[in-house]
């Protein structure tokens, strides 16, 4: 398969992209969505064609780049990746529309975040293959291009985000959902074989607990956890160094970091338990509330510790008991 990275994350962490998953096999979890996909990407194999273009979307961390990897290995196809901001003017994205091959992915991390102009240039080439530029100074033309048939995946954090003739162009669209402990557990395990560092059973299942459901923070929590292993000469994970080291990392028994503890308590000392508005809570706790939305917000919601209504945040019992507050109002 070739592997072309046009622009993609450069702060991951040191061999993360060994840690990827390769076949819908070897992917954990997300069943629904996978065995869709399976389906999918048989059929369009069965029928020669290039599979349908394909949007992704939930909180970051959870596999998005990882499936478009696999869907690009599956279909036997090449598979280029950039993110969204990365493509400025029309002329950058036909420049990567007529360099894919017959039956490439296109992978479009943070779609949501594409400019207008951009945006319209990819109707065309989703729909019909094509791409219109206009050529010419003095007496400008436009020119159509034809492409090769080509999947479109797009990731986003922000489906809502997504302008409806956009998100009308993509025929398969699926949500990928938080992991449960017992998917992260088997996550934890694939990490442990793949950098040969053992870890009991029930470290695995404690550092699944603290991972927010999320395998990017279960894998980067298993290296600090390994840290604190080797620093000790230990030659295996224990369950009390990982709960140590978790510990050490205020990463607490919900899973919860600093981030999130500063905007509950935020919620609960600053504005009397809420309802506040993100803005105002966001400045308040020093973050930025497109930070706090994206990336804190859902697995809180999901949690049951905050509640989002119209009239702000408004922090739930969970909250409460979860730091051994009590309320002097009842909600
Ligand atoms: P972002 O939204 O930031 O682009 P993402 O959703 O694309 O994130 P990935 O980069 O695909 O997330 O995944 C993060 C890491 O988690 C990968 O390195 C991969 O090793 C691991 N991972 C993700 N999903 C799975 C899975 N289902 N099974 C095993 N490992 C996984």
């Amino acid at each position: 398969m070739a592997e072309d990275v046009l622009d993609t994350k450069a702060h991951r962490e040191d061999d993360e992209e060994s840690l990827r998953p390769a076949s819908f096999d070897e992917y954990v979890g997300q069943n629904d969505l996978k065995e869709n996909l399976r389906i999918f990407v048989s059929a369009a194999k069965k029928r020669d064609e290039s599979l349908d273009h394909v949007l992704l979307y939930g909180p970051p961390g959870l596999g998005k780049t990882t499936m478009a990897m696999i869907i690009a290995h599956e279909m036997g196809a090449g598979i280029k990746i950039v993110t969204a901001p990365a493509i400025d003017k029309t002329g950058d994205l036909v420049a990567i529309l007529t360099s894919l091959s017959p039956g490439d992915v296109l992978f479009i991390d943070e779609i949501h975040r594409l400019n207008k102009v951009v945006e319209e240039v990819l109707y065309p080439a989703m729909e019909d293959y094509c791409v219109d530029v206009m050529i010419g100074k003095e007496t400008p033309r436009s020119v159509r291009i034809d492409l090769p048939p080509f999947t479109l995946v797009g990731a986003t954090t922000r489906a809502g985000d997504l302008s409806a003739p956009l998100r009308d162009r993509f025929g398969i669209v699926s949500k990928l959902d938080y992991y449960n402990d017992e998917d992260l557990t088997k996550i934890i395990s694939r990490t442990s074989r793949v950098y040969d560092f053992a870890m009991d059973d029930d470290a695995k299942y404690e550092l699944a607990r603290r991972s927010r459901g999320t395998p990017r923070i279960a894998n980067r929590l298993f290296r600090r956890v390994r840290d604190f292993a080797q620093f000790y000469d230990d030659d295996h994970i224990s369950l009390a160094r990982t709960q140590e080291a978790l510990d050490r990392l205020k990463v607490d028994n919900l899973g919860l970091d600093d981030v999130d503890r500063r905007y509950l308590l935020g919620i609960i000392n600053r504005y009397g338990g809420g309802p506040v508005g993100l803005d105002a809570l966001a400045a308040s706790i020093g973050e930025e509330s497109v930070t706090l939305e994206d990336v804190y917000e859902p697995y809180l919601l999901q949690k049951g510790l905050v509640k989002r209504t119209h009239r702000g945040r408004i922090a739930t019992q969970l909250a409460y008991d979860h730091f051994h507050i009590t309320r002097e109002f009842e909600e």
